[in-house]
């Protein structure tokens, strides 16, 4: 149920919009604590420093962030609900910058009628105008996706000297005037039955709800708490909506509570008996107050968010969570928990609902029993909400009583919060699961096409797949990549000739990455060239030990990328590796897959002959499908052939495999090419692959990839066994 939630485009595109701000809003935080600082000392000296103009830089950047993230939303939800279109609808291709439509129909909502003409009410852009914000950019999206489903709305033109932006644009014509047209309606509409700024009638709307609610009473108290959460919950800023009820009921109570202590007139209550209290605790101190919100019910932010940070560092096992945690950590402390709100994130996420609204009643009900008691004083001194936790406490309450209450009111919510951080890593989990079992799908699947590259895939693929992109660049300084070794044997004699060097990457969360995946992402980045780069050296610098060690007739073959042959100063590169590791030129072999061989050019052309005359081999790697195109054998100095795996893999079943597989041989007899087949798993399969002409193999019938050092046993062991057959690996 929670995971079909998750699923749904809209609130995928909404909590994804809300993702992306983040940065904007991390932004604004910086912002509201620059300027408001509670810290009287630092105010001074900013003033001293700066002159009286001094907040205006934090109020740049809170207005041009925080201040319009209505329309930032709405452009980020825009984007994220035409992303998941595209990717359900190919043929349309939608470019996402034309759902930035939304933000018109989102400025028409804010446009207000005033004397003599319009104007832009900027309140409505930020935080206020947030819900509607959402649900514009929700609606417009559906509505104009919507009215796309009928062709006869289409304009469609063909051209074949366009850049396609003029057809997309026609396409989208009509279904974009409909839709701003719907939105100019219900604005208009609104308007004759009184309604001048929705924005604003939304306010009221919602202000009249919960009016009724501000009380001193527990139950009132704690309606209040959940009205204010409901509406924090849907995106909306609750304690802004219900600020005139905060001012009506709380504030005045504070006023009263800080005039009766400057009387002098004591709480009754903390002289009384306890059992006194159970059915007497009058009294002239009111204990709902703005600092009773501030400091006992919202520890952290809305949601008493303090206990679900802690939580969250204590048992989340996503590093994204943790790192949101603890990024958020230092605001939090002052009561901003925008991070949290935004990032984790906890606005429309189901799996957070239960939490959020339960545990301010539990923080509000402890906190208004202990002062309805006198285990701990009312609050009678006014302090800011930016206080830090525990000094808010202890100031507004005149007592430590009231920190150390705080710090219950901490471990409570954290306990209350803790299964939910559980489940919500179990389903982070779970869908990271389902999403990398995708992506290696789309890696396996495409590797010949590897049209558009996995990085620019739509949705949770093309997401995951720069997720990974993004921990790659981290993966070799943070030591994840290595390389395994994997035999190739001569089935005639027994004896291990090469190796080839395969890279690895141990990904933190995931465990092990294919290389299929993370290569094709290094490829899309141009990472591949350190990746490429680490894979020579670390080979050759293996190859060295082994020498040393007294295996000297292996041959070292080592994946190239069509990229890295594209740089002039590659040859200049492996020449000097060689060098460095005194390695003949011979003792090194360059493979290069057959799809890509077939496209090089120029740069490629001029690198691989270099190489060539600089006595390195080079090797064409799954050799036999594709565009087979056996010209280019002799265009390119090539001195082995690797049989591509879903040939060798078929050669007992199908007959044309071994018809291929037969020419092959014969040819490379012809050239004088070595031949290797690879994926060789089964006795039979290596009796056939031997009748048909290739008896250099690869494959786990004699050895999967081994890290070195058990690669390093296997040689020995196989040249002091030197038989008709190597030892198999068991
Ligand atoms: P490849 O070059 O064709 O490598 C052979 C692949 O076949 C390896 O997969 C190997 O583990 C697998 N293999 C070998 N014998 C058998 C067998 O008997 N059965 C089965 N099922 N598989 C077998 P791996 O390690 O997953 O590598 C996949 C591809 O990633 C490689 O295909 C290569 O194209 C690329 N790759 C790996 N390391 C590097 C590197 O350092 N640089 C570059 N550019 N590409 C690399
Ligand atoms: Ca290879
Ligand atoms: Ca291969």
């Amino acid at each position: 149920m929670l995971e079909t939630c998750k699923e749904n485009p809209y609130l995928m595109a909404i909590r994804n919009g809300l993702t992306l701000t983040l940065p904007i809003v991390i932004a604004g935080i910086f912002a509201v604590l620059l300027n408001t600082f509670p810290l009287a000392a630092y105010q001074n000296y900013m003033l001293a420093l700066f002159g009286p103009q001094w907040q205006l830089f934090g109020e740049y950047l809170y207005k041009g962030t925080i201040g319009v993230l209505s329309v930032i939303m709405a452009l980020s939800i825009g984007h994220g609900l035409s992303e998941s279109y595209n990717a359900n609808n190919p043929l349309d291709k939608l470019p996402s910058a034309l759902f930035s439509f939304v933000i018109f129909s989102c400025l028409m909502i804010t446009i207000e009628p005033i004397a003599g003409g319009t104007a832009l009410e900027l309140r409505w852009l930020g935080v206020h105008g947030l819900l509607l914000g959402i649900l514009v950019a929700v609606f417009s999206c559906y509505l104009f996706c919507f009215f796309l489903r009928f062709s006869w709305l289409r304009v469609s033109i063909f051209s074949s000297n366009n850049s396609g932006s003029i057809s997309q644009a026609l396409t989208a014509m009509f279904p974009v005037v409909i839709t701003l047209g719907i939105f100019a309606g219900c604005k208009m509409a609104l308007y004759v039955y009184g309604v001048v700024n929705p924005n604003l009638g939304l306010y009221n709307w919602l202000y009249s709800l919960f009016a009724p609610l501000g009380e001193q009473t527990l139950v009132a108290t704690n309606l209040y708490g959940i009205a204010r959460h409901a509406l924090w919950f849907i995106g909306q800023h609750g304690s802004n909506i219900l600020e005139p009820i905060m001012q009506e009921f709380y504030v005045s109570a504070m006023s009263l509570n800080t005039k009766l202590v400057n009387t002098a007139i004591p709480d009754p209550r903390a002289y009384k008996q306890f059992f006194q209290l159970l059915y007497d605790h009058s009294s002239p101190y009111a204990i709902a107050t703005k600092p009773f919100f501030d400091c006992f019910t919202s520890i952290g932010g809305a949601g008493s968010t303090f206990g679900l940070l802690v939580a969250c560092l204590l048992q989340h096992n996503d590093n994204n969570a943790r790192k949101i945690a603890k990024i958020s950590l230092l605001p939090s402390i002052f009561n901003i928990n925008e991070i949290l709100l935004f990032g984790l994130p906890l606005i429309l996420n189901p799996v957070f609902f239960v939490p959020f609204m339960l545990v301010p009643v539990l923080t509000t009900t402890t906190a208004y029993l202990a002062i309805a008691w006198g285990i701990v004083p009312p609050t009678t001194h006014d302090v800011a909400w930016n206080v830090p936790i525990f000094l808010n406490g202890y100031l507004s309450t005149g007592s430590i009583r009231g920190a150390v209450l705080q710090l219950m009111n901490i471990v409570l919510a954290g306990v209350v919060y803790m299964p939910f951080v559980r489940l919500d890593n179990e389903l982070r989990e779970r869908s990271l699961r389902r999403n990398f079992h995708d992506l290696v799908k789309a890696a396996e699947e495409d590797s010949s096409a590897a049209e558009p590259g996995l990085i620019y895939r739509p949705g949770r693929v093309g997401n995951l797949a720069v997720s990974l992109a993004n921990d790659l660049q981290h993966a070799l300084r943070k030591g994840q990549l290595f390389m395994e070794y994997q035999p190739q044997v001569n089935s005639d004699n027994g004896k291990v000739y090469g190796v080839e060097s395969l890279m690895r990457w141990l990904h933190p969360e995931i465990g092990r990455v294919p290389p299929a995946v993370f290569i094709a992402i290094a490829e899309d980045t141009g990472f591949i060239n350190k990746l490429g780069d680490f894979a020579l050296e670390e080979s050759m610098r293996q190859a060295s030990v082994w020498r040393q060690a007294g295996i000297v007739d292996i041959i070292m073959s080592v994946n190239v990328s069509a990229i890295q042959l594209g740089n002039v100063g590659f040859p200049a590169k492996v020449r000097s590796l060689l060098k460095r590791y005194g390695l003949p030129a011979d003792s090194l072999k360059l493979e290069v897959t057959e799809s890509v061989a077939l496209t090089l050019h120029g740069t490629q052309h001029t690198v691989l002959n270099e190489l060539y005359c600089a006595g390195i081999p080079l090797a064409i790697d799954d050799f036999g499908m594709g565009q087979s195109s056996i010209a280019y054998l002799k265009k390119y100095p090539i001195s082995s052939l690797k049989v591509d795996a879903v040939l060798s893999r078929d050669v007992l079943t199908s007959s044309c495999s071994c018809e291929i597989i037969t020419s092959i041989a014969d040819l490379c007899e012809n050239l004088h090419v070595h031949l290797v087949a690879e994926a060789v798993e089964e006795e039979q399969q290596l009796q056939k692959l031997r009748s048909l002409g290739c008896s250099n193999i690869q494959g786990y019938f004699y050895s999967k990839p081994l890290p070195p050092q058990e690669c390093f046993i296997f040689m020995q062991q196989c040249h002091k066994a030197f038989g008709p057959r190597c030892v198999k690996r068991q």
